[in-house]
Order: structure tokens, then C-alpha cells, then sequence
């Protein structure tokens, strides 16, 4: 089988691509291994997120603000091509704090990204008056918060459905259970070899996930990525109280409530620990008290795929054009940043200034 675009790996940023290139190509393959891979598009906390990224990174403070700005557009395209609702809330977003230090830590980044986006992106510090203002349910201990406009959440479950949907119905060949061994590239096209019949393709887009620094090897990119481990509690479904996202706390539009945001380095163990879970579920209860009397139902962890300063990267090979390469730890934020400037930048070449900026040659000098 011959196709113009072979997508390698079927999680979100896969399908993004992939859903995005079929606006250029009807010859697009998804090739993705089997449901024991590891998955991070399967185990996140479905935030649309600008706070906090890119403080130290002006690129990615922008990068990440436009992506989120497009958002409401991609959520209208899916559920025209798709019939899907991805759910998307974008009424702003609040990181909570319980100590002052935090919180002006907080706001320092807060300053440094709204000077990166020339002012373009907005946030309100607000001292405990003001958060209890927007949420009457937190504690006393709450010392303040950052509310920023831009943040927002969707249903990560709904996104990927929509996108799988909207891939297949444009005409994409989504291929499951084909993890690629080999990948050999003869001058003018890919050979994809494993256990199933060669699949040749003009051009490649690694979008493995954790997989994508062995598979790049195979096509002259160096794209280091490390496993860090998020852990996440669910609730019963309760009261709608909480109207805005927060870091480590939203409710879903079905009453549920996702608790989360740990983070840890354990290699390729996606498994729970006892002492982080009561860790999140501490942190939780001492923002919103009365969670104390809501009943967890369920609780598991998954790897996100972190590059070594956690930013994304987007390469194209130089020893074997044609083969992209796309490493991000926020790829439900950035999903509309994938599915335009990106594929707009793998079709045609077109290279968006801000794409340039995350090359991982970065890593390499
Ligand atoms: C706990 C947690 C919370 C998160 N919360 C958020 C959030 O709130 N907001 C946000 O923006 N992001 C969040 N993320 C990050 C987000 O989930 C990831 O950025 C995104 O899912 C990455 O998608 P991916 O397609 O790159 O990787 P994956 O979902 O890991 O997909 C990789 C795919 O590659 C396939 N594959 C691997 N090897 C091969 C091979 N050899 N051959 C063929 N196929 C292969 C696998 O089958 C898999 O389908 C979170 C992540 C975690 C873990």
C-alpha cells in the first residue's frame, strides 16, 4: 500500500495531523500500534491551558495563546464534519494557591508571559476576596489565584472521537495494530516495515508519543523525550459548583469531578501510587472542603511525553527530507495549532516564524 502522508501514531496529536492533512491530500494513512502502547491521549485532564506556559520561553507563551484562541473554530469544524460536541468551555481558567510564596511566584511568570505576547495575553491576580467572589466554595486556606481569560477545558474523550471521525469521513485510512519496526527511507520514499505488509509513503510524521526518539533515529532526527508521570482521581458526580476550570480541579459538564496534576519522573510505569493519590486528594480538599464527603470512583495514571525543557518540538529530518517529527506534553491545548499552522507548515512548506523556534536542534548544541 502507497500513500502520500503515513501518520505514525493514532493518539491526539497524531489525529490532529492527520485530520489536518486531509485539507491537502486524500492519501493519508494512520499507522498505530496496539492498545498496549502507552497512551497519553487516553489519560488526560482535558484543560485548554495558557497560564503558566511559556514564562521562560517567549515562543511558546505565543505559540500556546494562539492555540487556544483558535480553539472555538476547530471545536465548530468538528462537530460539522464530525456530528461530534467536543464539549469545549473556554470561560477562563484559575490556578489556586495556598501559599503566598506561590503566589508570587505565580504572578512573576504571569508578568514575564504578558510582556512575551506584547500584552495580548490577560490575567488578574485576585487575593482571597476575589477568588471567593468567583468560587464562594473554597477555604479559607486559599491565599489568592491567577484568573486568566484564555483557559478553558474540553471532553478529551469527545476530541479524539471527533477527530477520528473527521479523519476517516475526509478520507484518511486509520490502520490500527501496526507498530513500525523499521523505517528506510530510499531517496524519494518511506518504507514502513513490521509486522504486516510494507507500507510505502512520500512522507512520514512521527507522532509515536514516547516512541517518536527511537522511530526518529531511524530517519536522522534526535528527538529526546522523557515519560513523567500524571496521576488523577474521579469523582461522583455532583452539584454543578465549580464554573471555572481549575489546574487541579475541574468538573466535568456530566457532574464529575477530575482531580490532578502530579507529576513524576518513573520511566514507562503508568501505574497508581497510594501516596500520591491521598497527595492530590489533600490538596483538593483543602481548596473545596466540602469534597471531603464526595466519594472517589475511580483513579489512574498515565506518561505524558516531556521533552527535556518540556516545550515542543517540531522537526523536519535534514538527512531524509520528507520525515517530520512532533513531541509535545499539551496536546490537547495545542490541538488547533496542529491541525492549522502545522500541517499547513508539513504540505506546503509553509513555516510558520513560531514553528522555527522549536526545533529540536535546541538540544544539540
Ligand atoms: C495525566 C496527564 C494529564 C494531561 N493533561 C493535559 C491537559 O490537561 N491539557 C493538555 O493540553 N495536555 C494534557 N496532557 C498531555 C496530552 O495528553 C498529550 O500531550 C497528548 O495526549 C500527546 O498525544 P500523542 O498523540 O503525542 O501521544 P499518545 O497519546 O501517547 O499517542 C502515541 C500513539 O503512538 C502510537 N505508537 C507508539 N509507538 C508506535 C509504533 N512503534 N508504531 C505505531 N504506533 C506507535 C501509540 O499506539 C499511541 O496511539 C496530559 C497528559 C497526562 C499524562
Amino acid at each position: 500500500m502507497s500513500y502520500e502522508y503515513a501518520v505514525i501514531g493514532g493518539g491526539i496529536v497524531g489525529s490532529c495531523i492527520a485530520y489536518g492533512l486531509t485539507k491537502y491530500s486524500r492519501q493519508v494513512a494512520v499507522l498505530d500500534e496496539g492498545d498496549i502502547a502507552f497512551r497519553a491521549s487516553r489519560g488526560n485532564f482535558g484543560l485548554v491551558w495558557v497560564q503558566g506556559k511559556g514564562w521562560d520561553y517567549p515562543a511558546y507563551a505565543d505559540w500556546t495563546w494562539q492555540a487556544a484562541a483558535a480553539w472555538p473554530d476547530l471545536a465548530a469544524e468538528l462537530l460539522e464534519t464530525s456530528g461530534i460536541d467536543v464539549g469545549l468551555s473556554q470561560p477562563g481558567g484559575i490556578e489556586m494557591c495556598l501559599e503566598d510564596e506561590e503566589l508570587s511566584s505565580l504572578e512573576d511568570k504571569m508578568r514575564r508571559i504578558s510582556e512575551h505576547t506584547d500584552g495580548g495575553f490577560h490575567y488578574e491576580m485576585l487575593d482571597h476576596s476575589s477568588v471567593l467572589q468567583r468560587v464562594p466554595e473554597i477555604s479559607k486556606e486559599v491565599a489568592g489565584a491567577c484568573f486568566c481569560p484564555h483557559d478553558g477545558h474540553v471532553n478529551p474523550l469527545l476530541l479524539f472521537r471527533a477527530l477520528h471521525q473527521g479523519m476517516k469521513q475526509s478520507g484518511a485510512e486509520y490502520l490500527p495494530n501496526r507498530k513500525i519496526e523499521k523505517i528506510e527511507f530510499s531517496g524519494e520514499e518511506f518504507r514502513i516495515s513490521g509486522d504486516f505488509k510494507d507500507i510505502h509513503a512520500a512522507r512520514i510524521i512521527l507522532c509515536a508519543g514516547l516512541q517518536n526518539q527511537v522511530l526518529g533515529e531511524m530517519v536522522g532526527i534526535r528527538i529526546p523525550v522523557i515519560a513523567n508521570r500524571g496521576q488523577l482521581l474521579i469523582t461522583e458526580k455532583v452539584r454543578p459548583f465549580l464554573k471555572y476550570p481549575t489546574l487541579h480541579v475541574r468538573q466535568t459538564s456530566e457532574g464529575g469531578l477530575q482531580i490532578g496534576d502530579s507529576s513524576e519522573e518513573v520511566g514507562l510505569n503508568d501505574s497508581t501510587s497510594n501516596s500520591v493519590l491521598s497527595m492530590l486528594a489533600s490538596r483538593a480538599t483543602r481548596i473545596f472542603p466540602m469534597l471531603e464527603n464526595v466519594q472517589v470512583v475511580r483513579a489512574w495514571a498515565a506518561l505524558r511525553i516531556m521533552t527535556p525543557d518540556g516545550k515542543p518540538v517540531y522537526q523536519e529530518s535534514e538527512s531524509c527530507p520528507g520525515a517530520f517529527a512532533i513531541a509535545c506534553h499539551s496536546g490537547i491545548t495545542l490541538a488547533a495549532a496542529h491541525v492549522g499552522p502545522v500541517c499547513q507548515w508539513i504540505a506546503k512548506s509553509k513555516l510558520n516564524p513560531l514553528i522555527s523556534q522549536f526545533s529540536s536542534d535546541r538540544f544539540h548544541v
